[in-house]
């Protein structure tokens, strides 16, 4: 997947959820998990998210974005185990007999707004 369809198309899912709600409402913060595996450059997303919102709701929104572990079965300790980092082996053993599960994964997990007023002014 391409950073810049991403951002855009997490523009469009959160000016089109926040306009359903409210005409006036304004983004602050936009809180995202992405699985471990998923090879998009957070700060690329950030970069185009930036440059699209432009003029839009959610224009000098932050992007905060988390990794989420990676689980998995060891299959030399029959455990499940979970990785935070990039080093694909078992934490418990240290065995690359691992099946690991997802890793993929994007998530929006929060969007924080306000609302703003009429008579304001920017
Ligand atoms: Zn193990």
């Amino acid at each position: 997947m391409h950073e810049t369809v991403i951002a855009s198309s997490l523009l469009k899912i959160i000016t089109e959820e926040t306009a359903k709600q409210h005409k006036n409402l304004y983004v602050d913060e936009i809180h995202l998990k992405i699985g471990l595996l998923n090879c998009i450059e957070a700060q690329t997303v950030q970069g185009c998210f930036e440059i699209l919102a432009e003029n839009t709701r959610a224009e000098h929104a932050k992007m905060i974005i988390e990794r989420l572990p990676l689980q998995g079965f060891c299959n030399d300790c029959q455990k499940n185990i979970s990785i935070t980092k990039r080093h694909f082996v078992c934490p418990l053993c240290q065995s690359g007999n691992v099946d690991w599960q997802g890793g993929n994964e994007m998530q929006i997990t929060s969007i924080k707004v306000h609302e703003k007023k009429e008579e304001e002014k920017e």
